[in-house]
């Protein structure tokens, strides 16, 4: 029998002006972490996100927390609050800087940041006097965290907010963009996110002399002197004027992209409700989510015995890719010793969550191959 074609989660989709930009940087010789597409490209960007903050592109949405985090004066032994159910990339930045992680559990609605637990969790570490100095908050799959409650015990405890929007380019809270909301927000343009530049990110803060020192940061920490002085470390966190080029071109068409997420989510959403022991997440009032990854909860016990692991096997065997939600972190073997506040929230999202192939490349017939395979498993 032959293997019918592959379907991806989501995998890079060409809009079709990227090669120009690249044509444009041989031309011109532009061959470096700098140049012209890296500059448009962080207009391109501010103008996308509507703000006036700073925008800086990085290689990697990682080294923008990294970034991030040693703005914010993160060091040996300080602690950080960060979501539990995320990418490991949220997280091991504190690791980088020889701090410690406190992990918190998500809430129901939204999959994001427990208000309750992340309160509890500030208020332990002040009494063993240690005040965290940042709380990284993630917008999972692009639904946005409750920035409204998140933002009043940061401001009430006086502990800035690292915004990790990885997976929200194009997602709302309110009137502002996902990226926008946090002290210092960040992005990723790796190549499974809704828009790529095959391996990016950007930092995006408040003001001319952050973006300046993030700047420096990423390139080396040179000093201004004739000959390399250095007076704090530096890093290789640039984005290469290459891959600026690609994201120039992927701007183009985020857009169309966040609509057609938004069609995959809609087809899925009508085609399996029905299903019993399916749900999906419900949408947030005064949010806008990009659906960048369709999300299901499988409950065993009201689906007549399918879980979620069946379901995953079942589309793998019709070459379909999914996968199990982000497991939690204070469940990885690397994390085991991190302390971690909240409840099972998140380690049931993880037992019985599955991201559907959510690739704006899919035909709808490859829709339906995806939900015929799903239904055949609940005749
Ligand atoms: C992808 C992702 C990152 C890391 O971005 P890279 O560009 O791959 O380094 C960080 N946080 C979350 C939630 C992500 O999904």
């Amino acid at each position: 029998m032959n293997t019918p074609p592959k379907i991806w989660l989501s995998s890079p989709h060409m809009g079709g002006e990227e090669l120009s930009y690249i044509h444009e940087a041989f031309d011109e010789n532009w061959i470096a972490p700098l140049g012209p597409n890296v500059t448009n490209f962080e207009i391109e960007l501010q103008n996308t996100l509507y703000t006036n903050k700073e925008v800086v592109a990085l290689s990697s949405g990682t080294a923008a927390i990294h970034l991030a985090l040693i703005m914010l004066g993160v060091g040996r032994d300080d602690i950080v609050l960060c979501q539990s159910m995320t990418f490991s990339a949220s997280a091991n930045p504190i690791i980088y800087q020889g701090a410690k992680p406190v992990f918190i559990d998500s809430e129901e609605d939204t999959w994001n940041l427990c208000p309750i637990a992340l309160e509890e969790g500030i208020k332990h570490c002040i009494q063993l006097g240690k005040k965290p100095k940042a709380i990284i908050a993630v917008h999972l799959y692009g639904m946005p965290y409750k920035h409204n409650e998140i933002k009043a015990l940061s401001e009430q405890y006086d502990i800035p907010v690292v915004e990790d929007a990885a997976e929200a380019l194009g997602s709302k809270y309110k009137d502002a963009h996902c990226g926008t909301l946090g002290d210092i927000g960040i992005l990723s343009f790796n190549g499974n996110k809704i828009i790529t530049t095959s391996g990016g990110g950007a930092l995006i803060c408040n003001t001319k002399a952050l973006k300046d020192e993030a700047v420096f940061l990423a390139t080396q920490a040179k000093d201004d002197a004739p000959h390399y002085e250095h007076s704090r470390l530096g890093f290789n966190y640039r984005l290469s004027n290459i891959s600026a080029g690609i994201g120039r071109g992927q701007l183009k068409v985020l857009d169309q992209r966040v609509r057609q997420k938004k069609e995959i989510y809609n087809y899925y959403a009508d085609a399996l409700i029905d299903l019993p022991g399916i749900k999906f997440l419900a949408p947030q009032a005064d949010t806008f989510n990009n659906h960048w990854l369709s999300t299901i909860i499988v409950d065993p016990k009201a689906s007549n015995g399918v879980t979620r692991e069946d379901i995953r096997l079942a589309l793998n065997q019709e070459n379909i890719e999914s996968r199990p939600l982000w497991k939690p972190m204070h469940l990885q073997p690397f994390y085991k010793d991190a302390l971690y506040f909240g409840g099972d929230v998140a380690a049931q999202l993880f037992e019985n969550g599955l991201c559907l192939p959510s690739d704006t490349k899919m035909s709808s017939s490859d829709l339906q191959r995806v939900v015929t395979v799903i239904k055949e498993l609940f005749k």
